[in-house]
């Protein structure tokens, strides 16, 4: 059985901790590899090779530490595919949209390449007689990574590029779900010479993320998971002075109006509730069906949920591939259990879905359920699965607020017609992303990804220009050169320009 080691200095290890955890091939349901589940030994020292690596990363030039991130991004273009084909077997997602994945965080790394610009500071001349002022922005120390099982490429690489341009080192404590992507990057970054150190991995469980959460070396945290672990992480990281960002999960509602165009939107919520099986924080999981839009966008929604090619990831036929685990799969189809004992409808059931030649897989069909309400837990709960629940109203408004009563506030969307309505759902609604006519409106690397309510635990958002503000603390410098023949003006009052 393979084994997925900890990268600690530069080096694939092994640490002390003997405990680990199974990953799977969510197509074939068989055990592949097994990953080191750390002690507080095995972080601890991860953190010390992150300590031991600052000063002198920290102090190097930004134009070196830029042509490291330039290197980096040729080296993770170029073997694209083979983070990809990592993703694929531990995740389940198909090539194509593993491949999606890295492309959004190579676009993060893109980013992090101008740090030159994004680093340069402000300069006030003469804001007292022979007094200058400037500001500038100095990295934090050792920063941490916690991150979910969905995205094992793309969301570490909306921290660590902008992190380590800014002149930080990383500790990254990926999913123990799909550890090997992180791995591969980590031998990636070496070879764009990166000095050892400055990126590190070291896989677990809580007992990795509690001892980052206490270590006082480790000055910031930024989190990716589901909501009542991002609410943990805030509250124990802050607790021991940390700065701490921490994204959690999401019910993802998409508006259609009477007046959109049915075939679109159809098309478009079948791929936002489906791709990736549904497993995105940005998937679209509540339709929000307005008036005598309802009937129409189920009916062209069910036929597009019924064609859809599932199977195994490496297929290229394949468009949705098998959900992460076992416990995932049968969860999601209690979920969609209770639906029916609720009083919804199931017009679309993909409970019973069998995938030839991939039997022991965990696969879930695309299901609608119809006549959703609020009180129904295929509603108040994440499903994180195809599943793409039907709620009605009669105007936009009711959407509108409905959308704001759920205590999630990540992503999502609207498809109309109509500037009016777009308009008044952009400026109402009480979320961090938004899409009009664009079910997964993730923001590009040079805007912040985030939520709002229960969907983000802390004051900024991911990557972007927020990224580089968490990942950084501003300094202002007051100067002056006295010229010898001046009199000195020192008082005792305070001190004022003249
Ligand atoms: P998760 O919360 O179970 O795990 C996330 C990380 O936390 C993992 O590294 C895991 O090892 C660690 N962890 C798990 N339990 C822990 C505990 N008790 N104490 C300390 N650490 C713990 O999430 P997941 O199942 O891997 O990922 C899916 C979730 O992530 C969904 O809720 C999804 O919405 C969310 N997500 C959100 C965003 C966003 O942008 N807001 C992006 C991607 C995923």
């Amino acid at each position: 059985m393979r084994t997925i080691e900890h990268w600690i200095a530069g080096k694939a290890t092994t640490g002390i901790s003997e405990r680990t955890a199974p990953v799977f091939n969510p197509a074939t349901g068989e055990q592949q590899a097994e990953v080191l589940l750390a002690d507080v030994s095995d972080v601890e020292a991860a953190i010390a090779a992150a300590r031991d690596a600052f000063p002198d990363w920290s102090q190097t030039s930004i134009s070196r530490r830029t042509k490291v991130l330039f290197a980096f991004r040729e080296i993770v273009n170029a073997r694209a595919a083979e983070i990809a084909s990592a993703i694929t077997d531990e995740h389940g997602k198909v090539l194509s949209d593993a491949l999606g994945e890295v492309q959004r965080g190579l676009e993060v790394v893109e980013f992090a390449c101008g740090i030159p610009s994004l680093l340069k500071g402000d300069y006030s001349d003469q804001v007292s007689t022979d007094v200058d002022t400037f500001s500038f922005r100095e990295p934090l120390g050792v920063v941490a990574g916690i991150t979910p099982f969905n995205f094992p490429a793309m969301v570490p690489m909306w921290m660590f590029p902008v992190a380590i341009a800014c002149g930080n080192s990383f500790v990254l404590k990926p999913s123990e779900r799909d550890p090997s992507a992180s791995i591969l990057i980590a031998r990636m970054w070496q070879a764009a010479g990166l000095p050892d150190g400055v990126f590190n991995v070291v896989h677990g469980d809580k007992t990795a993320v509690d001892t980052i959460l206490d270590s006082p070396d480790v000055a910031a945290v930024s989190f990716v998971g589901s909501t009542p672990i991002a609410k943990y992480i805030h509250e124990r990281g802050t607790a021991s002075g940390k700065r701490v960002q921490a994204l959690g999960g999401a019910k993802n509602h998409a508006i259609i109006l009477p007046d959109a165009d049915i075939d679109f939107a159809a098309d478009h919520l079948a791929a936002a509730a489906f791709g990736s099986a549904g497993e995105r924080c940005m998937a679209i999981s509540a339709a929000v069906a307005v008036g005598d839009a309802g009937d129409r966008i189920v009916a062209a929604v069910n036929e597009r949920a019924r064609a859809v090619k599932v199977g195994s990831g490496r297929d290229g036929d394949s468009e949705m591939g098998p959900v992460v685990t076992r416990e995932a799969q049968q969860r999601i189809k209690g979920l969609i259990g209770t639906g029916e004992e609720q009083g919804a409808t199931i017009s679309v059931d993909g409970r019973d879905l069998s995938v030839e030649g991939y039997e022991e897989g965990f696969f879930v069909g695309p299901t609608v359920i119809d006549d959703v309400t609020t009180e129904m837990d295929v509603y108040t709960q994440e499903i994180f699965g195809p599943v793409l629940s039907v709620v009605r109203t009669d105007t936009v408004d009711e959407a509108i607020a409905l959308i704001n009563a759920n205590p999630y506030g990540n992503g999502t969307a609207i498809f109309t017609n109509s500037g009016e309505s777009a308009r008044r759902f952009q400026r109402g609604v009480h979320v961090g992303m938004i899409g009009i006519n664009v079910p997964v409106p993730v923001p590009m690397a040079y805007y912040s990804v985030g939520g709002w309510k229960d969907s983000l635990f802390g004051d900024k958002h991911v990557h972007g220009p927020e990224g580089v503000r968490f990942y950084t603390r501003a300094k202002v410098v007051t100067a002056r050169w006295p010229r010898s023949e001046h009199a000195s003006d020192a008082s005792f009052h305070f001190p004022t320009s003249k």
